[in-house]
């Protein structure tokens, strides 16, 4: 039971740590809640990073609260602060300086961490990954007019960051290894326009070729050419950070598996945001959502449970990408069903639907974001579609709700 003795302690002071210590605040927890955090920055959202932080004029970080504001709260901030022990005995947390933090319920929200490619570390250029706010300002500094810039991974990272680069007058191509961008969207319609619009802004794709080495001036691939570079970053996905969940007894090496509470499998310990797995029905398999949506409104529904209300969450999965001025919006999988397009392809504006045994299972819009309540409520609901409809351009898709 949650009561004003009852002592929550968060690790991970990202988007999902730092909305989960506002939602328990909010639910009425009004026991001491301590937030710890690795960076020197408080909590931060992320989409900017490979956005507006590196395009604005002046960065601008996105800070959940200032200071002063987790002070009202009456949240305790360690940041700088790499908890490194966890005992579910002792219940208490430990951090790398040797502090500790008892808790009565502990919320895991340690996100991911950039998958690394150590054979272009051992090269001469430096390696750059993109996660935190000090890489993207470092990213930032290096983005200069002029510059080879080479993006490995043909990810939302690889393609947002080649839309800034691009912005700031570098050359730049990216290095996809699968044989199109996009791969883990699985939109062939998605893919097929990315890549037409990168490469009308100027962009280099190259799909289907994987990294062999670091050269003196730039990277080899596996089909024996050399792309120059001065500038890399290596966006190849992430992987969960589960050591503190794994010294608890919690097995997963994916992630940390959670009920539709964010409960785990120990009596007080959650789990929020990117390092939680959780089954997902529209890909049919348990999986961690990589999203701002999720860090923010699962860590709300999991703070909430923390506090004793009863909050089922379940949402599918929803991001957005910005990439030369089109914003694309993704909900759902949308490499699950058949693929339906509606709108103008070529004009950068239009909606795919994705329908699997006669619903839909996921969707996209691009420069289209009024489709999107609709396709987010269609794949929530699992309610039955016309393909005749659909393919129908005169038909309206809000329709399809009530038809
Ligand atoms: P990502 O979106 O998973 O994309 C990684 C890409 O790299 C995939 O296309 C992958 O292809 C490819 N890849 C893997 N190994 C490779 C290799 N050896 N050589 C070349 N390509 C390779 O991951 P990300 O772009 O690194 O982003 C990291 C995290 O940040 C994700 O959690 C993402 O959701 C998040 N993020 C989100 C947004 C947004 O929502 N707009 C923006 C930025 C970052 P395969 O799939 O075939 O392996």
């Amino acid at each position: 039971m949650n009561t004003s003795k009852t002592r929550v302690v968060i690790v991970g002071a990202g988007q999902a740590g730092g909305r989960a210590a506002e939602a328990l605040r909010a639910a009425g927890h009004t026991g001491p809640i301590t937030l710890i955090g690795e960076e020197v920055h408080l909590p931060y959202e992320r989409p900017q990073l490979s956005k507006a932080i590196l395009l604005d004029s002046e960065p601008n970080p996105a800070f959940i609260r200032n200071a002063n504001g987790w002070a009202e709260l009456d949240v305790k901030l360690s940041t700088s602060s790499r908890a490194v022990a966890a005992d579910v005995n002792r219940r208490e947390i430990g951090l790398k300086d040797g502090k500790t933090f008892a808790f009565d319920q502990l919320l895991l929200a340690t996100g991911t961490r950039p998958r690394r490619m150590p054979e272009l570390e051992r090269g001469p250029l430096p390696v750059n990954y993109l996660r935190c706010m000090d890489d993207a300002l470092a990213l930032r500094s290096a983005l200069q007019p002029g510059k080879n810039v080479v993006l490995v991974g043909g990810g939302v990272i690889g393609l947002e960051v080649a839309s800034a680069a691009i912005a700031r007058g570098c050359h730049v191509t990216v290095i996809e290894k699968a044989a199109t961008v996009l791969p883990q969207v699985g939109s062939a319609v998605l893919s097929r326009y990315a890549e037409t619009l990168h490469t009308a802004k100027g962009v280099c794709i190259r799909c289907g070729v994987s990294v062999k080495r670091a050269t003196a001036d730039g990277i080899e691939l596996s089909d024996g050419t050399v792309v120059l570079a001065d500038v890399i970053l290596v966006g190849i996905g992430v992987e969960a950070s589960v050591e503190i969940a794994q010294q608890l007894g919690l097995k997963g090496q994916q992630g940390i598996k959670v009920d539709t509470s964010g409960a785990t499998g120990i009596d007080g310990v959650y789990a929020a945001g990117d390092v939680a797995e959780q089954w997902s029905p529209c890909h049919g398999r348990w999986m961690r959502l990589e999203n701002w949506a999720n860090a923010q409104n699962q860590a709300i529904a999991t703070a909430k449970n923390m506090s004793g209300e009863t909050t089922v969450y379940e949402a599918p999965p929803w991001f957005w990408t910005d990439q030369h001025g089109i914003n694309i919006q993704i909900v759902g999988h949308p490499g699950a069903g058949e693929e339906i397009v509606r709108g103008d392809v070529a004009g950068g504006r239009f909606t795919t639907l994705s329908v699997r045994d006669g619903e839909v299972v996921g969707g996209i819009a691009a420069n289209t974001a009024r489709d999107m309540s609709v396709l987010r409520r269609l794949v929530v609901s699992r309610k039955r579609v016309s393909r005749d409809d659909l393919e129908n351009p005169h038909f309206e898709l809000k329709r399809s709700l009530v038809s």
